[in-house]
């Protein structure tokens, strides 16, 4: 009989949990979704853009954080790291229609904005200027632009210091407290808001504020990123990592894979071989 209560109420909980934030790995999958004055917002790294190169994805950063040696430098490290990164690996739409769902939304007259986590003019920890101009740029790059988004009339006075052409830049705060924030003032009331991100911790956050402020809310945990990099090989990053610093060059996964045989050291070692061979002030984002 308690088996049977557990059973009940875990089914119960994980029906309601489903009803307002959905996994999914397809984009295209929120289109039947669309609906007239809501409002719909996509977090970019890994939702809208990733990079194609083991070197810089996810499972890399997490990866490289615990391995990174200590330098004298004015710099962060890892900030300056997938900094440069960010700028000499060209980013892609995580699926080839991303581009098309965000042009169709805008086109139909939908209030459509990105929504992450990168500050105006913040990377990670960094202070540095241009950060959004840069990411106009990455989703430029890709065909993606959210100033042909039409601003509903009672956003028009978003807070500049978070808002541009379209994107809202929350600066590495929670972006539920984020969002509760710049919408306190404004007389605002879409009949719901979609939001689609990577990483479910966000798509919660974004879900207890919208819901505090009485607005119907659908959230996608979107996994696709992760899905496509299931077999991350450090070895791979490594050998991307040398011909970027290196030779300038940028080598894809299948060519990096080649050359894994060819490496002997444990991945920690190699990754630690290779800044050992450059100037570490290069990686300066002052530059
Ligand atoms: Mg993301």
């Amino acid at each position: 009989m308690f088996k049977k209560m557990i059973l009940i109420s875990s089914v119960f909980l994980t029906s309601f949990l489903q009803a307002d934030i959905m996994e999914i790995t397809d984009i295209d999958d929120i289109r039947p979704y669309v609906a007239e004055d809501a409002l719909y917002l996509f977090d970019i790294d890994d939702t809208l853009i990733d990079n194609p190169f083991s070197l810089g994805s996810p499972p890399w950063r997490s990866w490289v954080k615990s391995k990174l040696p200590n330098y004298n430098t004015n710099f962060v490290l890892y900030d300056a790291l997938t900094l440069f990164i960010a700028k000499n690996a060209p980013y892609k739409t995580v699926e080839p229609s991303t581009a098309n769902l965000i042009a169709d939304l805008q086109n139909q007259g939908h209030a459509v904005f990105a929504f992450t986590a990168r500050g105006r003019s913040q990377w990670y920890t960094t202070d540095i200027e241009g950060v959004d101009r840069f990411t106009q740029e990455q989703l430029h790059h890709v065909g993606i632009d959210f100033k042909n988004t039409m601003i509903p009339e009672e956003l028009q006075s978003l807070e500049a210091a978070y808002f541009c052409d379209g994107i809202i830049f929350a600066q590495h705060i929670k972006k539920g407290d984020l969002l509760k924030h710049l919408f306190k003032d404004l007389k605002y009331i879409p009949s719901l808001i979609i939001f689609v991100d990577d990483k479910l911790d966000q798509v919660q956050s974004v879900e207890a504020a919208v819901k505090e402020a009485g607005i119907p809310f659908i959230g996608f945990w979107y996994r696709r990123s992760e899905s496509d990099r299931k077999n991350f090989n450090p070895t791979v990053a490594n050998i991307q990592l040398e011909f970027l610093l290196l030779q300038e060059e940028i080598i894809n996964d299948d060519a990096a894979l080649e050359l894994v045989k060819t490496k002997q050291s444990d991945p920690s070692t190699y990754f630690k071989e290779i800044l050992e061979k450059i100037d570490i002030e290069r990686l300066s984002p002052y530059l």
